[in-house]
């Protein structure tokens, strides 16, 4: 029989209600939403402070020697949430926004996800505070491989696996393996995801995120009663997410009509033709100068009057201020954390449809753990394959969101975040608590 942790349902945590007063501070942002859903799944009070608590924070500081001859010290972290279902499994994210709360979220953001989508992974999250723009490769290969020897402890196919994020990629995530396998004296593939191909990376995964994206956002749009034929789209951010979203869906019949990255907005009402915008990027390194559209703020994409709103950039970019404006019928958050809890009532009294990003976006973790079985199997996929089964895994996950956001009628975040509560929650009962 699993142990039951039932506690006095009276020792569960309200959640606070001055939390828009923080409603930048992610982690916040993350447990104002775990707490809607572990009320209404009544979660007994022993089991919500387990899930509240990451199981292990580490913080790291990284002396690199520069190009420039000078020492510099950097400050990274790792945050293993929680592993009750399997290795931990999370990205790593270089950046100088960089914080110990951020990260925290964004693990606890990974359990969830690698729940939803019901993968045998807990979650985790890894980031660096530095300026990745204004570092040589040298360096950064320097600090990645300083920084792997910070946490190689935790590191291993088993138990800790990272995978690219925000400023981090391929280059990154080969130097992290090599840097493992040289002090494990051996090659294991399997302790990172995100690699290059020809290294036990696997087909499709560069592309996983945004097709996920793609994919969802069309179960959306069919749940709705809308052609995605017929729909004019917005995405925020023009990187790894946006960029591959807006080509399959332009391939899918949508119009895509606005598009941004950090150097500004651009809008073209008939479409914009984003196979040139990708052309553009490929050459100038950035969307600045692209002549495919008017130039528009990232507000005003925002707010543009478009079907589908898929802000694939940072966190926080919908917020209570800007939620009202929001013109679109559908939100994919392609991003981890753009919305502000503050802003989740407004866009629901617009009857705005959201797919929250750890459905949304879980495609990319999808293909990593498609990845990590390849590599532990040592037998590859076609991309195909890969491409299918990943269909398979998101439309199956968005009707199981779907079916429960309809049963209990909340919306389709509290739905995602009961479903992957309520997995992680059946594990820790099943494997009680070890004294
Ligand atoms: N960094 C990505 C995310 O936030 C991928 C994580 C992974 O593949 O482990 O979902």
């Amino acid at each position: 029989m699993p142990t039951d942790l039932r506690l006095p349902t009276d020792s569960i945590v309200k959640p606070d209600k001055d939390s828009f007063l923080h409603e930048e501070n992610p982690f916040e942002a993350m447990m104002s939403r775990f707490d809607r859903a572990a009320q209404l799944l009544d979660l007994e009070p022993g089991l919500y402070k387990v899930l509240r608590h990451p199981e292990k924070q580490i913080i790291v500081s990284m002396p690199v020697m520069m190009d420039n001859g000078e020492v510099e010290v950097f400050t990274g972290y790792r945050v293993l949430y929680n592993t009750s279902r399997g290795p931990a499994k999370g990205g790593i994210r270089f950046d100088l926004q960089v914080s110990l709360d951020e990260v925290k979220a964004l693990a606890a953001w990974m359990t969830w996800k690698c729940a939803v989508v019901n993968l045998p992974f807990g979650g985790a999250k890894g980031g660096v505070i530095c300026d990745p723009l204004k570092m040589s490769a040298g360096e950064l290969e320097r600090l990645t491989r300083r920084y792997t020897m910070g946490i190689i402890h935790t590191l291993g196919p088993d138990s800790d696996v990272p995978a690219p994020d925000v400023n981090t990629n391929e280059r990154v995530m080969a130097w992290l393996m090599d840097t493992y396998s040289m002090h494990h004296r051996h090659t294991v593939t399997a302790v990172v995801t995100g690699k290059p191909v020809e290294m036990g990376g696997s087909l499709g995964r560069r592309e996983a995120t945004g097709r996920g994206c793609m994919i969802v956002t069309k179960q959306a749009l069919k749940h709705l009663g809308i052609k995605m034929q017929d729909t004019s789209v917005a995405v925020q951010g023009f990187g790894n997410v946006g960029s591959i979203a807006a080509q399959l869906m332009v391939r899918e019949g949508c119009r895509i009509r606005a598009i941004s990255d950090r150097t500004g907005g651009y809008y073209n009402k008939g479409g914009i033709d984003i196979e040139a915008a990708l052309k553009y990027v490929a050459q100038h390194r950035s969307l600045d100068g692209f002549k495919g559209g008017d130039q528009i703020t990232q507000e005003e994409l925002l707010t543009s009057d478009v079907d589908v709103l898929l802000p694939a950039a940072l966190e926080n970019v919908i917020t209570s201020k800007n939620a009202a404006k929001i013109q679109a019928r559908v939100i994919c958050e392609g991003a981890n954390g753009p919305t502000t809890a503050g802003a989740d009532s407004i866009l629901d009294e617009k009857e705005i449809f959201v797919i929250p990003d750890i459905l949304a976006n879980a495609g990319g973790v999808t293909v990593s753990y498609f990845e990590w079985v390849q590599d532990r199997g040592g037998y590859f996929w076609s991309e195909d394959t890969v491409n299918e089964r990943l269909n398979d895994i998101m439309c199956r996950s968005f009707a199981d969101v779907l079916k429960l956001s309809m049963q209990h009628k909340v919306n389709m975040r509290t739905a995602a975040y009961m479903v992957s509560i309520s997995r992680v929650a059946t594990v820790h009962r099943l494997r009680g608590i070890y004294a």
